[in-house]
């Protein structure tokens, strides 16, 4: 034996495990290897020194190294730093960047399917199916070709033997397109040229460029990946909702020749397993990607772009619980490379970051070319009245009604799908409640159930009251698309209509699709959730009409407020970006609200003061810090004594306070009962360390479980 190692497996375990070096490897961290674990062979990353807690008689030996290269320092680094902040199993933060153990397998051709003869077999409904989804795309193997055709593997093995589809090998290995960053970009305005003279010298450290959309941030950035691109590094663009985002990726082909790497969690198999390869090997120089794309191996990075930096979806709610926008930072800091945070609206977060000067800031102060912004009128529900059972005002029906006799094209928003968010039966009162959540049953009418927005539950739209056994006496209480859609139909039945929700869109082939028919004006009026507030460039757009601006306000989230603002600017921003000018009307039942005056008066600033003073005085992030702790059970009592025996166990510590325990907002999720402490430090101590000592010889009875929340954003 040679000595020893520690290797990290990807398992949701709190440390590496020692194995002995056998004779003839010599291994260096960073390296991937195969160990016996149980009786079983898992893969592993080489991870430091090894140390003596395990007799060296005891311990089993590495069984093979894998042919591929070692993880870079800087990843490992990360993947510690981040176990540690979010007090995650660092096991399960190795597990997001070996995402796709098909990569470490040594490379062989992959077997895939294309059409064979179709007349070769009976054709049934899903056959059809599996054959629609080789169409007009590239191969697939069995597994992708399944899912894509929602059928089973069987059916594709059936229809090979039969000779309806016909196999191909695609080569294991596929060259990436390479970006030219020696291709021309626009000529830049004056302060887009002077943002990029400021981000070209690539220099680390964290920059916020902030401009209205349509500014021409993403100009900017593009000009920072051509410079990071020819320095011959990697460069990563992180979007929240990549799946939407087919416009981002031709406008980055436009500039740069070719597409770059995507990783989200619509690509195939596949396609992770080559994007992965190539990310370790250096070839994928340009990855644009949701969240998780930080956690890829990459062999040497030099930039990261994240845009939309308020969006609370980089915030992930499940498994490792991380904010992707802080880790980010943390990522380029321990790399002392540049990143930038992109946003119209920038989070209250990063513009504090900017007035203590640990960031940078860039402004682009107009909108590119002559588009101007679009005025903000509000209208006062409580005086301008919509009909009962309705919820459009006159103001904006006769606004809707102008603008599509101006062949103007319009927007209805409204953040909430399905038809009604409850339902309650008028004979008997009893109101519609999901089993296993604390919420109500949301109506879909198009699918003429009742679901579950939290746990998915659901069920058809019963007959008869479930407690009074009457029938037709249900009532749909509120708004939701379907609903103001129906309404649409009836106020505008000669407009042709689209609904842009997750419900209609589903994959984004349908969703390119849909926007392209909004883009070249084969719609008049949308009506949509906030999925239409993404990105999109709208260039017939001119009227926005925000239903319910109110939605958001309710409700006891820290960012309520600012969240409101940064969505309904975003929406409102959809409107005249081309040569027409556009106008937005909010309707809300309290337009004196800073958060409706500074929406009418475009001045985020203004607003962010107030949000600022008010969380100074609280104490609340970024001027404290908070941690979430959500203990939950299937045994209510088993919770409840938990929860209990913790608050008398919270030990006293200089500048924390412990909130709690109270019932969560959703005090059932899932089935499980839920209580929560919230951990209030100051902002010089973490809250970390004041969390491990209090958990110190709890223990875990039964089927409780304890889930961490460093940062929360969820209060649910
Ligand atoms: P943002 O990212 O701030 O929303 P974009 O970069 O998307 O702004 O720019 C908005 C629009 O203006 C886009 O259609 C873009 O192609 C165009 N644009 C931006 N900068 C320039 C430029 N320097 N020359 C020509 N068109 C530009
Ligand atoms: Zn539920």
């Amino acid at each position: 034996m040679l000595g020893r190692v520690s290797v990290l497996i990807p398992l949701a375990l709190f440390t590496a495990y020692d194995y002995a070096i056998p004779e003839g490897l010599s291994l260096v961290p960073g390296d991937f290897v195969a160990v016996p674990l149980g009786r079983r062979t898992v893969m592993g990353v080489v991870w430091g020194a090894g140390d003596d807690s395990v007799p060296a008689e005891k311990l089993r030996a590495i069984e093979a190294q894998l042919e591929i290269p070692a993880m870079p320092e800087v990843s490992r680094r990360f993947i510690d730093w981040v176990a540690n902040y979010c007090m995650a199993p660092i096991g399960s933060v190795l597990r997001m960047a070996m995402s796709v153990p098909d990569a470490l397998e040594p490379e062989k051709p992959i077997k895939a399917w294309q059409i064979g003869n179709p007349d070769s077999g009976k054709m049934t409904a899903v056959r059809q199916r599996v054959l629609a989804a080789l169409e007009d795309g590239p191969p697939l193997t069995s597994g992708d070709l399944a899912r894509a055709a929602s059928s089973s593997l069987g059916v594709v093995a059936e229809m090979a033997r039969l000779g309806m589809l016909q196999a191909v090998a695609l080569p294991a290995r596929r060259p990436f397109g390479r970006p030219d960053a020696g291709r021309e970009g626009p000529a830049l305005s004056k302060a887009q040229q002077e943002a990029v003279d400021a981000l070209r010298p690539l220099t680390p450290g964290v920059t916020l460029l902030n401009g209205v959309t349509g500014s021409g941030k993403t100009e900017v950035y593009f000009e920072a990946i051509a410079a990071c691109l020819r320095a011959g590094r990697q460069a990563l663009v992180l979007l929240p909702e990549i799946a939407l985002s087919a416009q981002w990726l031709s406008r980055f082909e436009d500039r740069f020749g070719a597409a770059p790497a995507q990783w989200h969690s619509e690509l195939t198999q596949v396609e992770r397993r080559v994007t992965w390869r190539a990310v370790l090997d250096g070839e994928a120089k340009v990855v644009v990607g949701a969240r998780s794309a930080l956690f890829l191996p990459f062999a040497d990075l030099g930039l990261i772009i994240v845009d939309e930096e308020h969006e609370s979806a980089f915030k992930q709610e499940d498994g490792v619980i991380y904010q992707a926008r802080d880790m980010a930072v943390v990522r380029g800091h321990l790399a002392k490379i540049p990143v930038v945070l992109a946003s119209a609206t920038p989070s209250l977060e990063s513009t504090v970051n900017v007035e203590q000067g640990r960031y940078r800031f860039l402004e682009l102060p107009d909108r590119h070319g002559d588009a101007e912004l679009p005025t903000v009128t509000l209208i006062d529900l409580r005086r301008d009245k919509p009909e009962r059972q309705q919820w459009l005002s006159p103001s904006l029906i006769r606004a809707v009604n102008e603008t599509l006799a101006d062949q103007g094209q319009a927007i209805l928003f409204l953040n909430r799908r399905g038809y009604a968010p409850l339902t309650l039966c008028r004979d008997c009162g009893h109101r519609m409640q999901c089993p296993n959540c604390t919420t109500w049953l949301v109506e879909h009418r198009y699918s003429q159930r009742l679901q579950c927005h939290h746990c998915g539950y659901q069920i058809q739209m019963p007959k008869a009251c479930p407690a009074c056994q009457h029938e037709g006496t249900f009532a749909a209480c509120g708004p939701g698309v379907e609903r103001l859609a129906e309404e649409a139909a009836t106020l505008f039945p000669n407009a042709r209509r689209l609904i842009l929700t997750s419900d209609t869109v589903g994959g984004p082939k349908k969703a390119t699709e849909l926007i392209r028919m909004v883009t070249e004006r084969e719609v008049d009026l949308i009506i949509g959730t906030q999925i239409i507030a993404k990105g999109h460039h709208f260039p017939h757009l001119t009227l926005v009409g925000v239903v319910d601006a109110d939605l958001g306000l309710s409700g006891g989230d820290l960012r309520a407020a600012e969240r409101t603002y940064q969505l309904l600017h975003q929406v409102a921003g959809r409107a005249g970006r081309a040569e027409r000018a556009g106008r937005v009307l909010v309707q809300t039942y309290d337009p004196a609200r800073p958060v409706m005056q500074a929406l009418k008066d475009h001045d985020q600033a203004a607003f962010l003061k107030i949000e600022e003073e008010d969380r100074r005085i609280a104490g609340m992030p970024p001027f404290g810090r908070l941690a979430a702790l959500v203990v939950s059970g299937s045994n209510d009592g088993a919770v409840e004594t938990q929860v209990r025996a913790m608050a008398a166990k919270a030990p006293r510590m200089e500048g924390v306070s412990v909130l709690g325990p109270a019932p969560a907002p959703l005090a059932m999720l899932r089935g499980r009962h839920r209580r929560r402490f919230l951990v209030k430090c100051r902002r010089d101590v973490a809250p970390q360390g004041f969390i491990r000592q209090w958990l110190r010889g709890l223990k875990w009875p039964g089927d409780l479980r304890l889930q961490i929340d460093i940062d929360p954003y969820s209060f649910l």
